[in-house]
């Protein structure tokens, strides 16, 4: 393989550019030619591809967000659309394709391997939610932003004595709500993979404001409902003031953490050494800190699942 391609694709996240970078700088290592295709898939289809240097991505390690851009593509799911992509590939005369992206950009490297064009996944998302790997590149980052906003949260808390609210991102995934609130000590958390006893929710609430807690700090995934809604039921039980905060986007952007920088570096030269070794159709990812790879089908026909040990230990913690 003698020039390869590279993209990200789906929701943007901190640490792409790093995986972009690392993509770059082994494949010039190896003396392989990248291209660097931008907008995702859409861009793949236009053909908005160029050629990229060593310097094509000279100080980016430390930027959030993909100086390659991201986009969603309806086109792209037909198969037409992916043969429009395949023709753009051949005609730059492109052999491999590395997609940088969640589970909706890995189902498209999936349609281009199944049409016979390698392409390789690597795993940026805030989400933490592809199976096959402990760690997605961003989640690490978005973790760091929500902690320090509910650390802000929680000094307004404490000074009026109310209860927040906080929504946090993860459509499916209960990863950084749950990792967000372990991390701040939230009373409770509210995560799409597990059930929720509302109830049990207002007891415990009660049971704080009569020993004296100055205020209550709860997380909510996105997934589970709107936190406002929440915000509003908890009001109307307990007569707690209570105030909602809806994160939102903050969550995508800024600098890459240091972990999440190392994961990118390490997942996107990977990727570029499988391409090389003649692997397709797989996703790289790190299990227990080492560097391991999986059939993308076999990744993406597998459930998310959160660590039951920690969410049975947040609660334990939040008595
Ligand atoms: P993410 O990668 O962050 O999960 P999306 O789910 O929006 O983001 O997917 C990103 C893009 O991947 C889509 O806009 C589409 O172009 C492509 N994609 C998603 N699902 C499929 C599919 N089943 N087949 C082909 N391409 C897909």
């Amino acid at each position: 393989m003698k020039r390869i391609g590279v993209l990200t694709s789906g929701g943007d996240s901190p640490g792409m550019n790093a995986a972009i970078r690392a993509v770059v700088r082994k494949a010039i290592y190896h003396e392989v030619e990248v291209y660097g295709v931008s907008y995702g898939y859409a861009g793949l289809i236009e053909g908005d591809i160029k050629k990229m240097e060593l310097g094509s991505v000279g100080d980016i390690i430390h930027r959030g967000g993909t100086i390659l851009y991201t986009a969603r593509c309806e086109e792209f799911k037909t198969e037409e659309g992916q043969k429009k992509a395949i023709a753009q590939l051949e005609k730059f005369g492109i052999e491999g394709l590395v997609v940088i992206g969640g589970d909706g950009s890995y189902r498209g490297a999936q349609k281009l391997t199944e049409h016979g064009f390698p392409t390789i996944g690597v795993p940026g998302t805030i989400d933490n939610d592809i199976p096959g790997t402990d760690f997605t590149i961003g989640f690490d980052t978005a973790l760091n932003t929500v902690i320090d906003a509910i650390d802000k949260i929680r000094d307004t808390a404490t000074s009026h004595e109310r209860t927040y609210v906080i929504e946090v991102m993860g459509r499916h995934a209960g990863d950084l709500a749950l990792w967000s609130g372990l991390a701040d000590g939230a009373e409770t958390i509210v995560i799409p993979e597990a059930d929720y006893d509302f109830d049990a929710i207002i007891s415990r609430l009660k049971r704080g404001q009569d020993r004296g807690k100055k205020h209550s700090i709860i997380v909510v995934a996105e997934g589970v409902g709107s936190g406002f809604e929440f915000g509003r039921s908890i009001q109307e039980a307990t007569k707690m003031e209570t105030r909602v905060t809806v994160l939102g986007h903050i969550q995508r952007g800024g600098s890459p953490t240091g972990f999440d920088r190392v994961l990118a570096s390490r997942l996107g030269a990977k990727a570029v050494d499988l391409l090389l070794d003649g692997k397709a159709g797989v996703t790289v990812g790190i299990q227990r800190n080492e560097l391991v790879y999986h059939d993308i089908n076999e990744a993406l026909s597998r459930p998310h699942t959160i660590d039951q040990e920690m969410y049975k230990l947040s609660q334990e913690l939040s008595i």
